[in-house]
């Protein structure tokens, strides 16, 4: 058969699984890395340059995980290089501030309407807990109210999932969360309306904010309708609650003012991470400066970080945003991504298969199911991440690296070249064809 060819080879990238098996819980550092969702032990990469992965058996790919997003520019960009190689002469971390973090904070609020003032941390999962913190701080509630199916990291609140009606709260969706913390914050469906006004009859003055994801892109691609988010926005504000956007994906995503401009909405906070680092561990809050004024040293809510604003990290991001601010970046990427787009669906199109591929900015996923819009993650179908899993195996198998699970969406670069998207769409046609065999 044509379509037949042969696994790749994961021997060396097995061995060293099986010694990172005895380091790390599960031979990973952080979960979705351990291929369980898809077939066969993860790849260990070596090196990357431009949109291009080399893994530890000397496989080569087009990579469309993208770090998870923070690879805007794709691997090893040379201005990005430049900058971090600058640095290390002249020192790794001094815990004192630096020129640099002036630098990179104002070229993020001098490019961006919805901000006046920002704290630098060094993850996504510490912005979203420092903007709950803040909410918190500042409206002097406890309660915090999140979406099924949106991510915001790790910390304790945040890894909350929907109990069973209509609003409840949440129960923990990790073992070690405090039930108590659980209890703070309600998780309902995304794009009902009714779900968050019976929220604010419920609990009326005990809210703090509404976190939602710019986009939510973490479980699926469940975009949100203009309406549903200015609804978010009245609500919150005639309730006294702050409205949080968690742009770790979205922000320098869909344009360098992210989720908010493209639904033209000012949240009171807002989350970063990911592409502000260059690839670096970066992350940021932010928020108007009257709401700033209550984070330590000059209000009453505390937040600190050793190696916040770290000045590699700083250095990354300067050299990736300044690209990314030029004129015509955004343009000319989503342009590439919708082309893209549209050569798989029409091929979908033409062979009439139950798949779909939704698109944002330069964000894609492909979700196995005739629905044409999914805006909830209960009407996500998890037996057709069956489908993914086959999709996934046999990318992989012609030089093509997608996320390891169904529910992850795929990033496109500014390294992609046109090259590289033409043999990618044609590995993308023959696995579909292999998945509806
Ligand atoms: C990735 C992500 C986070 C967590 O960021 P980390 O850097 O992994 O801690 C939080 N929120 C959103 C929307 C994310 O996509």
């Amino acid at each position: 058969m044509a379509n037949e060819v042969k696994d790749i080879s994961r021997e060396k990238s097995g061995q060293l699984f099986e010694e990172a098996k005895g380091y790390f819980p599960g031979g990973v550092n952080s979960p979705v890395r351990a291929f369980k969702s898809v077939y066969g032990t993860p790849l260990f990469i070596e090196r990357g340059d431009k949109a291009h992965l080399w893994d530890a058996d000397g496989n080569e790919f087009i990579d469309y995980c993208c770090s998870w997003g923070p690879l805007i520019l794709g691997h090893n960009n040379c201005e990005i290089r430049e900058a971090v190689a600058a640095q290390l002469d002249k020192g790794l971390s001094f815990g004192a501030p630096t020129a640099l973090e002036n630098k990179l904070a104002n070229l993020i609020i001098s490019n961006n309407r919805y901000l006046e003032k920002i704290r630098f941390v060094s993850s996504g999962t510490e912005a979203v807990m420092s903007a709950i913190r803040l909410a918190r701080g500042y409206t002097g509630r406890d309660k915090i109210v999140k979406f099924e199916g949106c991510y915001h990291g790790h910390s304790d609140s945040l890894l909350v999932k929907a109990g069973s009606g209509l609003v409840t709260f949440g129960e923990t969706s990790s073992a070690g969360v405090p039930k108590a913390f659980a209890e703070q914050t309600i998780v309902i469906a995304l794009n009902d309306y009714d779900a968050v006004k019976q929220v604010f009859a419920d609990f009326k003055d005990e809210i703090a904010a509404v976190i939602i994801e710019g986009v939510p892109a973490n479980n699926g691609l469940l975009i949100q309708e203009k309406a549903y988010v200015d609804f978010l926005r009245e609500i919150t504000k005639e309730n006294g609650s702050l409205l949080i956007f968690d742009e770790v994906i979205t922000g320098f995503r869909l344009g360098f003012e992210g989720a908010a401009r493209y639904y033209e909405v000012q949240p009171d906070i807002i989350t970063y991470g990911k592409i502000i680092g260059g690839g670096m561990p970066v992350g940021c809050y932010g928020a108007s400066n009257e709401l700033m004024s209550h984070i330590s040293p000059d209000g009453g809510v505390y937040q600190a970080g050793t190696l916040s604003g770290n000045p590699v990290a700083m250095a990354a991001g300067i050299a990736a945003l300044s690209i990314l601010a030029r004129k015509g970046f955004y343009e000319k990427l989503e342009q590439t991504t919708q082309q893209f787009v549209q050569q798989i669906k029409d091929y979908i199109a033409e062979k009439n298969y139950q798949v779909q591929l939704f698109t944002i900015g330069s964000i894609f996923w492909f979700a196995f199911t005739d629905k044409t819009s999914i805006r909830r993650a209960d009407e996500i179908v998890h037996e057709s991440m069956e489908h993914y899993k086959i999709m996934h195996r046999e990318l992989l198998n012609r030089g093509i690296y997608f996320g390891p699970s169904g529910y992850e969406v795929g990033f496109i670069s500014a390294a992609h070249t046109q090259e590289d998207l033409n043999s990618t769409i044609e590995a993308i046609k023959v696995s579909l064809d292999i998945v509806f065999a």
